[in-house]
């Protein structure tokens, strides 16, 4: 009886999963105001799902094509002599080859992994298993709890009990399918707590600053990511009297700028901003954990991917914060060194000037309302080559240079 039941949820999971079998991801690039216009009309009347937003002209921007549309998508396009280019062949297949090879453990883990991507399970069976290791500087407690009862968990790292030290503050994973962004935040875990005592550089570190870095703030997404979809953005609230969609994108949904452009009130859009500021149990653990240590917090971590920007505020408009020249100041030490690692060129600036415009983001409460002094934003690896679906051999990488960055960059305050 019980293994019939387990049998066909395992079924209805598969059955329900969502495939991008046959979906191509272009890579278009205007050069002229009426090009953009017709990329723009083309994503709209086709209802394509854009990879990477708009930002200027000459700037590539990354659009997923279902198989049924792709010839009238490419066609278009090129009938106008826009340059088009087809960056992934067949998303479905990457997605299930990269299932494939994934090793299936056979107990939880209870230490970092760095060469795969882990399951929310079992990121959390790590995060139990570094604070037995290290009890006397790491503590795991919960953020807040989502809609589907999950803990939004958070390790505070801290050489002395955690109650007096500048904070540096690192969040990942607020949109579910960025997969590295948990996983570089897991390697940021590692380091400071295996080199506090044997890596001068880190002892140092954790003798100045606490950290409190939150591997999954959005684990009802990256489960979802994990179990249906991998492409999966938002949260996964639903919405009164609509069937047909879920999620709010957290990153859309703090109460600085709510609502205004670069954002949607669409409940079925990418970019939903909820029904009002803070109404998503994963905003309002990112605000109550900061607002919780007050004036302490010092330096604003978030990461994402993709497109290699190390970014500060303003999203919501292209004139810069006050503080501007001081954060780019450490900004350009940090992707100095970041650069110097391996060779990966980033590109830096305030979100709206580097990427694109967007409102009622983290970044910008955290600067312009929690009024932290140092305030990034990175979107990780790659350029597009992979996009959400980079490999893990590149994992540990991505998380040397960044890891490296961010130490360069807070030396530099
Ligand atoms: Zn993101």
């Amino acid at each position: 009886m019980r293994i019939t039941a387990l049998l066909l949820l395992a079924l209805t999971a598969l059955t329900s999963a969502v495939s991008y079998h046959g979906y191509k991801v272009v890579s278009v690039t205007p050069h002229t105001t009426a090009e953009a216009q017709v990329l723009q009309e083309a994503v709209q009347q086709l209802q394509l799902q854009q990879w990477t937003e708009p930002h200027g002209l000459g700037v590539p921007v990354d659009v997923m094509v279902p198989p049924s549309l792709v010839e009238v998508f490419l066609t278009g396009l090129q009938a106008k002599h826009i340059p088009v280019q087809v960056k992934i062949t067949d998303v479905q297949a990457i997605i299930d080859e990269q299932a494939a090879k994934r090793p299936v453990s056979q107990s939880l883990p209870r230490t970092f992994d760095h060469n795969k991507y882990n399951s929310l399970e079992e990121i959390e069976s790590i995060l139990e298993g570094v604070e037995e290791e290290f009890p006397s500087l790491v503590t795991i407690s919960s953020a807040g709890t989502t809609y589907e009862g999950r803990e939004i968990l958070m390790a505070q790292v801290s050489s002395d009990g955690g109650e007096t030290r500048p904070v540096i503050w690192i969040d990942c994973g607020i949109h579910a399918r960025e997969w590295i962004s948990p996983a570089v935040c897991q390697y940021i875990l590692d380091e400071l707590t295996s080199g506090y005592g044997t890596k001068s550089e880190i002892t140092e570190l954790l003798d100045t600053y606490d950290f409190h870095i939150l591997p999954v703030v959005n684990p009802d997404g990256y489960e979802y990511s994990w179990t249906t979809d991998r492409l999966w953005r938002k949260n996964r609230v639903p919405h009164e009297g609509i069937v047909e969609c879920h999620g709010v994108d957290v990153n859309r949904n703090f109460e600085v700028a709510f609502g205004e452009p670069g954002a949607s009130d669409e409940p079925c859009s990418e970019l939903y901003q909820g029904p009002e500021a803070f109404s998503e149990d994963e905003s309002k653990a990112v605000r109550d954990g900061i607002e919780a240590l007050g004036s302490r917090v010092t330096v604003f971590y978030s990461l994402h991917s993709y497109s290699q920007h190390w970014m500060t505020p303003y999203g919501y408009t292209d004139a810069l914060p006050d503080d501007y020249d001081e954060m780019i100041r450490v900004v350009e030490a940090g992707v100095e060194e970041l650069e110097a690692v391996f060779g990966t060129p980033y590109t830096y600036g305030s979100v709206a000037n580097t990427m694109y415009v967007t409102s009622g983001a983290s970044y910008d409460w955290a600067y312009e309302i929690a009024n932290i002094p140092y305030v990034n934003t990175i979107q990780l690896r790659d350029e597009g080559t992979w996009g959400f679906l980079l490999p893990e051999e590149e994992i540990l990488p991505t998380a040397e240079e960044t890891f490296a960055g961010i130490l360069a960059a807070t030396a530099a305050i």
